[in-house]
């Protein structure tokens, strides 16, 4: 993990606004600036890793609250019959710009395919 501060810390400081949807003890939900579905959220453990491998083996309990708020997020977002899709990108090939882990929540819509660039 390195020491530059993410453009993350300073929403969870509170530093730059963002609409939040839901926020624990540990974690902060708000919307994606540049929604991708009809529904996109992020959710962030207040706490900074570099992605979810290093969340993962640091502190396996605050993976689980990015998950259970998710799962939240999709419930207040009324998605959770109709489905939803949880994506943490992981460094450059995933597209992984925010390097503090985030987990996307996308609904809210049908969802089309991913994987291979233009593929
Ligand atoms: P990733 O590409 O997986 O690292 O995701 C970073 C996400 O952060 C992108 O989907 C951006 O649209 C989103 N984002 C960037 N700046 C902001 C912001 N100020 N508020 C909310 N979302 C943002």
């Amino acid at each position: 993990m390195s020491d530059a501060e993410t453009l993350f810390e300073r929403i969870i400081a509170r530093e730059i606004p963002a609409e939040v949807v839901y926020e624990t003890e540990r974690v902060l939900a708000f919307r994606d600036i540049n929604p991708q579905a009809k529904t996109h959220v992020l959710v962030v453990p207040k706490v900074r890793y570099r992605n979810v491998a290093e969340l993962a083996a640091a502190d396996a309990g605050l993976l689980g609250e990015v998950i259970g708020a998710a799962e939240k997020v999709a419930e207040l977002e009324g998605i959770v019959e109709s489905g939803y899709r949880v994506v943490f990108n992981t460094e450059s090939d995933a597209g992984q710009t925010v390097f503090h882990v985030h987990a996307h929540v996308l609904g809210g819509e049908q969802l089309g395919f991913f994987g291979r660039y233009g593929g």
